[in-house]
């Protein structure tokens, strides 16, 4: 058992099991203090696009912090934070012209959710109700736990969270039902619909294709409730192009991006808002300012990171990478699913994820039992219930990737 006073994440302490001490990372690869080596085949909770330790992002970092490590937001800029706004402007779709700046995938969607509510009030006529999709995960703060699936999760914290209108996810032959709820949904008056485009992450990498976001998109849009993309996991290239929302050639009015924002180095987010958004806020009204902020909101060394990935996208060959990741996914799984415990096994960009066959809930021990043994092949996955996936740095070496699937086809031997 161990001895440190560490209270982790998402973790089961009690069982004893001994907890990885992590030194050092190289692309998709992770040293361990005892020596071993770890190949990160979920980019460590999917922030690592360009692999650990990218020379170019470490660099920008360091010499960052050496000149301006921090500067209050409320009233002041710097250049980093300047350049990364432009940047973003010139890369997201272009009815998104505001970029506000947080720390986490939660906050950008916290902060969302408040600027559609500040929106309505701001107009004159106050809507408070949320739309969501059944499964979503929207992060682990109160606000953004009423948005997402209720469960295990977060039932202790139910009386604290609001009520919001849920509409199913739009599973292989039932996607109309889910746009006839939207449709209904928006009729009785909403807000905004806050959604994951094109795959639900920790909702089990549930995917849906790109005519169902665009015809949700259109709803939205015919009755006047804002779309809110929440591509904190799917931005940055995850489902084969820069954002999922391109693959529908749709435009949200709100954007949430962060994870991948840095190339996963360091913490920073981003809620893009279209001008209206903006515009509701802007008044010499003081009462009408938006009332968000964190004390490191734009901290310089997370925008001079999130430069240094931008750079990385337009100078190096990542969508490539994407391509061949994607390309190699889609060999290993086919190869994969001939296994007796593999159902319903998908891909979108670089994910793959299929369920193992043992009907297992998030809660049973199938998963820490996978989890366990995964370590023991020195491979870090981490199963979401019963269902695995594999979402790679995009710098993975075939071999690495190749010894990803031989120890997920190993672990499915010895727990089927
Ligand atoms: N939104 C989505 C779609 C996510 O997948 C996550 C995290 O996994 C979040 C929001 C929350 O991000 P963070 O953990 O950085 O707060």
């Amino acid at each position: 058992m161990s001895d440190s006073p560490i209270w982790h994440p998402f973790t089961q302490h009690g069982l004893g099991e001994p907890i990885p001490e992590v030194v050092r990372g190289e692309g998709a690869l992770l040293h361990t203090k005892d020596g071993a080596q770890v190949i990160d085949a979920i980019s460590s909770w999917w922030v690592t696009t360009h692999g650990h330790a990218h020379p170019r992002i470490a660099a920008a970092i360091a010499e960052q912090a050496a000149v301006l490590d921090q500067i209050i937001f409320a009233g002041w800029t710097h250049g980093p934070a300047e350049q990364l706004a432009r940047s973003l402007r010139e890369l997201m779709p272009a009815s998104l012209t505001r970029v506000f700046f947080s720390d986490s995938g939660s906050t950008s969607v916290e902060v969302a959710l408040k600027m559609a509510l500040g929106y309505w009030l701001h107009r004159g006529e106050p809507r408070h109700r949320i739309l969501v999709m059944d499964s979503g995960y929207h992060g682990d703060t109160i606000g953004t736990m009423s948005v997402g699936a209720r469960g295990a999760f977060n039932r202790a914290y139910k009386p604290l969270l609001f009520d919001v209108t849920s509409i199913p996810f739009p599973a292989e032959g039932a996607e109309q039902q889910t746009l006839d709820a939207l449709e209904n949904a928006c009729r009785d008056g909403a807000a905004a619909f806050v959604v994951e485009p094109l795959v639900l992450g920790a909702g089990g990498m549930l995917m849906y294709p790109a005519q169902t976001l665009a015809e949700m998109r259109g709803i939205c849009a015919r009755h006047g409730v804002l779309f809110i993309a929440d591509e904190v996991m799917t931005g940055w290239g995850r489902t084969g192009t820069l954002l999922a929302c391109e693959q529908a050639g749709i435009e949200p009015d709100i954007l949430c991006l962060s994870k991948g924002l840095t190339g996963g180095a360091i913490p920073l987010a981003v809620t893009m808002a279209s001008e209206p958004v903006f515009d509701a806020h802007r008044s010499e009204d003081r009462a009408r300012m938006f009332f968000h902020s964190s004390s490191y909101t734009a901290n310089p060394v997370a925008c001079a990171a999130a430069n240094a990935n931008v750079a990385i996208w337009q100078e190096e060959p990542v969508m490539d990478r994407i391509a061949a990741l994607s390309e190699r996914q889609v060999e290993r799984l086919a190869m994969l699913a001939t296994h007796q415990s593999v159902r319903n096994p998908r891909r979108m960009g670089t994910i793959a994820a299929f369920e193992v066959g043992t009907a297992a809930g998030y809660l049973s021990d199938l998963a820490p039992r996978m989890l366990a043994l995964f370590r023991e092949k020195n491979v870090l996955l981490r199963p979401l219930g019963n269902t695995i996936y594999v979402m790679p740095p995009y710098c993975i070496e075939a071999g690495q990737l190749d010894q990803v699937y031989e120890a997920i086809g190993e672990v499915l031997n010895e727990v089927a």
